[in-house]
Parts: C-alpha cells; sequence; structure tokens
C-alpha cells in the first residue's frame, strides 16, 4: 500500500491547492487496490458482481450446426445460378427432435428455426420463399422449386460454436455480469458463477447543522440528503453499504464513527466538513486519524475534497453540497471503487452533442453542468442545462439525464458547440 506522500511524488505537478481533474483520477487509480477473495454464487446473485477467474466455454454454443429459418434443408452443392432447383421433401426435422435419415440429391427436409441440420445438409431455403406442391404421382409426396440465384451454399445455416468455441474464453476476470453475460453463462450451463467478494462502504453525514428524517425542523438546519444519494449510488454500484448516520461535530462522535467505518468497511464515504474554513473537527480527526491529503480541485462544483486511508480503509470526504457530493461522486469515487470491486469495465464513453445556449465557462478548471439531452430532428444530440447551476440545487441532478463536461482547457461554448456529456443511464 502507497502512502499519500509517495504517490503525490510519483505524480507530475502535484499541487493539493490546484489539483486537476485528471490528476485527481490519476491519484486515485494508484491509490486504490482491487479486492482479491472470491466466493461463488448462483447465477441469480451474480448480476452486478465481478468474475474472480476467466470463464472457459465448456461446450460449444450452439452445440451443432443448426437452421435459422423455418424451411427446407438441402445440400447447397446442388444449386446452380442458371436453373431453379427442384426437390423432393423426404422428412421434418424439428427443434430439439433431430431427423434421423439421410436425404440425398433432389431431396430436401422441411426444418424449424433451431433444428439440427440433418447428415449432409448444409443449405436452408426459407419456407417464404417457395410454394410446396405435390408430386405428379399420387404417394411420390410433396416437392419445392427454388428459385435460381436465390440462395448461396451455407445460407440460413448456424455454424457449431460460432457464438461460443469449446474451451476459448467465454468471460474474463475483471468483467462485470451484466443481464447478458448472466444469459451467456446460463447458454454454457453454468449454474455457480466465481464472483469477487462484494465492496464495503460504510458513509456517515457530518455538520451540525444537519437533521435525520424524522427529526423536528429547527431554524437553520437542513435534512440531511447526501446520505440517501450515497445509499443509491452505493447500491447501483452494487455495493455492501454500512450507514452510520448523522455525525455531530463532536470529538468523540466523529472518531468513534471513524473508527467504527474502519474497522468493517473497505472504503469510507463522508460528505461535509472538508472545505478551507470549516470550524469543525471533521479534518482534525481525518488528520489525527489517517494518512489524508486535503485538496482543493480544479473544478465546479465540488472543490473541496479529502482522500486517503484511516486503517485498512479508503477514505473519499467529498464535500457537503449535495449535487457537488454526487459529481464528485460520480467523477471520482465511482471509477475508483469500481477498481476496486475488481471491475476492469472501461469507463463509457462520453457522448458529443450540440449545445442549445451559450454556457460561460473559465479555462482552467474542470465543470460539470447538469444537462438534459434529447434528438433533435434532424437526428443530431443536443443538450440543454437545467437552469441554476448553484450547487446545493439537487432537483438539477433529478432533472437531468447527464452532466455536460466542459473540460480543464475549454472556454466559453456559443450556441451549436459541441459539448461532451457523460450520460447517467443506469448509474444514478
Ligand atoms: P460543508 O461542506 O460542510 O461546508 O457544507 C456545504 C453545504 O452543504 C452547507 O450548506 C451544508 O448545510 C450543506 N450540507 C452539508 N451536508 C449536507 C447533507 N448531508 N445534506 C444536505 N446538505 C448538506
Ligand atoms: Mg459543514
Amino acid at each position: 500500500m502507497k502512502t499519500i506522500a509517495s504517490i503525490a511524488q510519483e505524480l507530475e505537478g502535484y499541487d493539493p491547492q490546484a489539483l486537476s481533474a485528471s490528476t485527481v483520477s490519476s491519484f486515485l487509480s494508484r491509490l486504490v487496490e482491487p479486492v482479491t477473495q472470491h466466493e461463488s454464487v448462483g447465477i441469480f446473485q451474480a448480476l452486478g458482481r465481478v468474475l474472480s477467474h476467466d470463464v472457459i466455454s465448456p461446450i460449444s454454443v450452439p452445440p451443432h450446426d443448426n437452421s435459422a429459418m423455418d424451411g427446407y434443408a438441402f445440400d447447397g452443392a446442388q444449386l446452380s445460378s442458371q436453373a431453379s432447383l427442384n426437390l423432393r421433401v423426404v422428412g421434418t426435422a424439428l427443434a430439439g427432435a433431430a431427423w434421423p435419415g439421410r436425404a440425398g440429391p433432389g431431396e430436401c427436409v422441411k426444418i424449424m428455426t433451431g433444428a439440427v441440420l440433418p447428415q449432409g445438409l448444409d443449405t436452408v431455403v426459407p419456407q417464404e420463399f417457395v410454394t410446396r406442391d405435390p408430386l405428379p404421382r399420387a404417394g411420390d409426396g410433396d416437392c419445392i422449386a427454388i428459385p435460381a440465384g436465390l440462395l448461396q451454399a451455407g445460407d440460413n445455416r448456424r455454424r457449431l460454436g460460432e457464438d461460443l468455441m469449446q474451451g476459448q474464453p467465454a468471460l474474463q476476470q475483471g468483467d462485470l455480469l451484466t443481464p447478458a453475460a448472466l444469459g451467456l453463462l446460463a447458454s454454457l450451463g453454468i449454474e455457480q458463477i466465481p464472483v469477487l467478494r462484494r465492496l464495503r462502504v460504510a458513509y456517515f453525514s457530518t455538520g451540525d447543522e444537519i437533521l435525520s428524517l424524522g427529526q423536528s425542523p429547527r431554524a437553520g438546519a437542513v435534512f440531511d440528503s447526501n446520505r440517501y444519494t450515497v445509499f443509491g449510488l452505493l447500491t447501483r454500484l452494487g455495493c455492501e453499504v454500512i450507514d452510520l448516520g448523522v455525525v455531530r461535530d463532536e470529538p468523540a462522535l466523529l472518531e468513534a464513527a471513524f473508527l467504527r467505518a474502519a474497522g468493517q468497511a473497505d472504503a469510507i464515504i463522508t460528505s461535509g466538513g472538508v472545505s478551507v474554513g470549516e470550524a469543525d473537527y471533521t479534518k482534525a480527526m481525518m488528520k489525527k486519524l489517517g494518512d489524508v491529503a486535503f485538496w482543493k480541485i480544479a473544478m465546479r462544483p465540488g472543490r473541496p475534497m479529502a482522500v486517503g486511508r484511516i486503517g485498512p480503509s479508503v477514505l473519499f470526504g467529498l464535500p457537503g453540497n449535495p449535487v457537488a457530493v454526487m459529481v464528485t461522486f460520480l467523477a471520482f469515487v465511482r471509477p475508483a471503487l469500481l477498481q476496486m470491486m475488481g471491475s476492469t469495465a472501461k469507463a463509457p464513453p462520453l457522448l458529443r452533442a450540440r449545445s442549445l445556449e451559450p454556457l460561460r465557462k473559465k479555462p482552467g478548471r474542470t465543470e460539470y453542468q447538469r444537462g438534459i439531452v434529447s434528438t433533435a430532428a434532424s437526428g443530431a444530440l443536443q443538450v440543454k442545462t437545467t437552469g441554476n447551476q448553484g450547487s446545493g440545487v439537487l432537483s438539477s441532478m433529478v432533472q437531468a439525464n447527464g452532466l455536460i463536461v466542459l473540460n480543464h482547457t475549454q472556454r466559453d461554448v456559443a450556441v451549436g458547440d459541441p459539448v461532451d456529456v457523460m450520460m447517467f443511464d443506469g448509474v444514478i
């Protein structure tokens, strides 16, 4: 485990009083380490978990060549571009019940989607392309005629192993188990999945003006909202959450909360009490108990942040303002927690959308504005802001479907200029 000082030394231009968003990301990626303990869980418990080992296909999917259509299977070597092909229907292959016979030249087999292709047959003509008529002599059955030039040999055949080949890696260690991944594992017949253990994250809110839900309102006090946004963000990420409540600004209470968190959590998230002018004891207690850096980040919202370790736990001391909490979580904490969870997933790409309004932006800091992205009549993406961008205006996070990310060097944005957007999809 690296100390804060040693990571700071590795980073060029590290200045805790003026850190760029990209330096914060580099710092955190050096600070955190993935969990290593793993367990085996049933497939219904595996959604959102991280694979601890590669999964090698025990079988091929599909296990046989089979038909992609309802139609007639035949040997495609008989096709010619000049003449239509007449074939006598000699049997039926149903999905789940292979046709055991052999069809020779001039013969075909009625086949259903997913049915195993009978031996020697490699091509399927969809039933809607042919008419089926009785042969002239009674008792000879039916025939079909395939027009010239309609098909090539191999058409409408799904090949053995075209999805997954036996012995090949199907999923890799570090993959997040999405609904699609669950389906893939099931297609391989795998019911028990090896996953890394869930990350345990403890969180609490600080500040004497913060009321817990259920307390009666009093002058100058506000209800705690940060614990609920943090709870939601962590739960969406698949973390085990440990809610330590609102902690009043008393050294003994703060110390007890930090020590309780450090004893059982991989990460601790606090909100409030880390800005420069803070009169309270939060910063002092972090300093006393851990190896912690106090930063001013060149960003808006969310300038102050404390980061480090208390005991074995990683500490993320977020600002108090409700929007700043969510933005710093999305920009920095979430990627760091994913790394701790052992996920190797890359951050989804930012979208580019045209701004529907002029945006004021000073170079030298990263700004995250709450945006509403929509599709213009032309089909291009466009974005407007939610209006008041105050860091306490939590309703802006509810209205928005993404964050407009105005990067460090960017200046004012004119109407029609393209801007980057981080979409909330599935995250918030
Ligand atoms: P601080 O970072 O402690 O100076 O707090 C900045 C602002 O955020 C203040 O207006 C606080 O009242 C507000 N705030 C801090 N913590 C919370 C919280 N848990 N829920 C809602 N607002 C908060
Ligand atoms: Mg405060």
